[in-house]
């Protein structure tokens, strides 16, 4: 390994390069003396996707907010591309938080979309907010992004002519004009009727196959199965077990992984 450390090193490259691209060490979680996640350490690959399943309660969606710092981990480290991103137990300056959430967008259960403006200009404000965009720069990202989506023709509409499967998807591609690394979603589709999940789900795919590195909390097991690279299995804090999706599916190792499926399979 240090042979090819050194080669690597010639050839310009440096360690923090080669490392995972998100690596949690020893996240730890507490709300009121409740231990919610229990020194949780994973490493993502540049261009992997990462479901996590599991029962409710089990810590899924507080993890995730822990990566971008919507939680604050009670201790334990987060690293991007080998550095830490914020001081985690100590208060994170506001050029961190920005730095990370630039790095790491998320699409959450609800799309909190602002009704005031159109579907276009929901995905270029972020820009113009946060990466200093001129507006007509913004624009144009927004409307290649949105026909990414499908949702070109819904540009100059307000989100409440949406439907919901169309707004997830427009909220999709706000996070992603910013940029990001690093993508989290907490069931993006667990609001919405099959049909209009359906859609979102067919936007994730595509995205996933693009090489983007995803972290994804579903209630889907179809689309865990199919579309991610590892599946994590979580219950009261802990990863139980991760595998290739065929391996945790088809032939789980764990008992509390076993009962989980049988329940909801
Ligand atoms: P999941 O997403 O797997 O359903 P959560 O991460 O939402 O699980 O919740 C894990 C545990 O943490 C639950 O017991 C939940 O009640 C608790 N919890 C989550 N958020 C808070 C909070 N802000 N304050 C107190 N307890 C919380
Ligand atoms: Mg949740």
């Amino acid at each position: 390994d240090n042979q090819q450390n050194r080669t690597q090193g010639a050839a310009g490259t440096t360690d923090a390069q080669k490392a995972p691209q998100l690596q949690l060490k020893d996240i730890h979680k507490e709300f009121n003396g409740n231990t919610v996640l229990s020194d949780i350490s994973l490493d993502v690959n540049a261009g992997e996707v990462v479901a996590f399943i599991g029962p409710s309660g089990a810590g899924k969606s507080t993890l995730l907010r822990c990566v971008n710092y919507l939680e604050t981990p009670s201790s334990g480290e987060l690293l991007i591309d080998g550095k830490p991103t914020v001081k985690i137990a100590s208060k994170p300056t506001r050029n961190e938080l920005m730095n990370l959430r630039r790095q790491v967008g998320m699409v959450f259960q609800s799309f909190n979309l602002f009704p005031h403006i159109s579907v276009l200009r929901n995905v270029a404000l972020p820009q113009e907010r946060v990466l200093g965009r001129s507006r007509k720069e913004a624009e144009e990202r927004a409307m290649e992004l949105l026909t990414r989506v499908g949702l070109g023709d819904k540009a100059d509409a307000r989100p409440s002519k949406c439907s919901g499967g169309q707004q997830q998807r427009i909220a999709i591609a706000r996070a992603l004009a910013l940029d990001p690394e690093i993508m989290l979603f907490d069931e993006p589709t667990s609001a919405l009727d099959p049909e209009l999940g359906g859609e979102v789900l067919a936007v994730m795919q595509e995205l996933a196959a693009t090489g983007m590195t995803m972290l994804v909390v579903t209630h889907e097991m179809s689309f865990a199965r199919r579309v991610s690279d590892r599946t994590v299995f979580m219950a009261d804090g802990r990863i139980v077990e991760q595998g290739a999706p065929e391996q945790v599916f088809g032939a789980p190792r764990e008992a509390r992984t076993k009962k989980f499926l049988e329940a909801v399979l």
